[in-house]
């Protein structure tokens, strides 16, 4: 199984992302998280990423590539992955066509989660509460960066695999189990095809 998650910060993405690692054995692969690690780490890509998300913006095109890139050829991808926070630019999803093409990968699906920006800033101040801002990118002022970044430079992405007949679209705004249960079903029917050629 191997998707992309796509959808605005605070739809719901690591959560699904989580639920589909548990239910597929793949893995996670959120950009933010490992930008968040370097940056724990000290490493030059990771504090250099660090002023970058603490403002809300988008980390440059190049470096997000080869962080993709490297992790795919990891072997715990070979089972699959969730794709979730990249791409994020109409650049990173072309790279990633030309990435995945390279490494022999096919995708399985991408799946938008559309949700509103009014009920986005009800759950990040849910999430900011529930956590105490343990996320320095996690406050009102750096939500609506971060939303206005998504509708300039990721919302176009979505139209990117929408061209290629590849988008499924998901409302996110549903209760979680109803969110996942889309989602199942939409990956249900992408297989589908596969698994009749194979076993008849
Ligand atoms: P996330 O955890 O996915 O919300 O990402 C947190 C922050 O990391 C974003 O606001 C960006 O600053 C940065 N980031 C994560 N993924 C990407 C990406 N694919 N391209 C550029 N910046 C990214």
């Amino acid at each position: 199984m191997r998707l992309i998650l796509l959808g605005p910060p605070g739809a719901g993405k690591g959560t699904q992302a989580q639920r589909l690692v548990r239910g597929h054995g793949i893995v996670q692969l959120s950009t933010g998280e490992m930008l968040r690690a370097a940056a724990a780490a000290g490493t030059p890509v990771g504090l250099r990423a660090k002023a970058i998300m603490d403002r809300g913006e988008l980390v440059p095109d190049d470096i997000m590539v080869e962080v993709i890139s490297d992790r795919l050829d990891r072997p715990d991808c070979a089972n699959g992955f969730v794709l979730d926070g990249f791409p994020r630019t109409i650049a990173q999803a072309e790279a990633l066509t030309g990435l995945l093409q390279r490494k022999g990968i096919a995708l399985d699906a991408v799946i938008e989660l559309v949700v509103d920006e009014d009920a986005l800033l009800a759950r990040i101040n849910r999430r900011i509460a529930e956590t105490g801002g343990a996320r320095a990118d996690d406050n009102a002022e750096v939500l609506k960066k971060r939303l206005a970044v998504y509708r300039a430079q990721t919302a176009p992405v979505a139209d990117y695999y929408r061209q290629r007949g590849m988008l499924r679209t998901v409302d996110g705004m549903q209760e979680i189990p109803a969110v996942s249960g889309e989602i199942d079903s939409i990956l249900a029917k992408g297989t589908e095809p596969a698994r009749q050629s194979a076993g008849g």
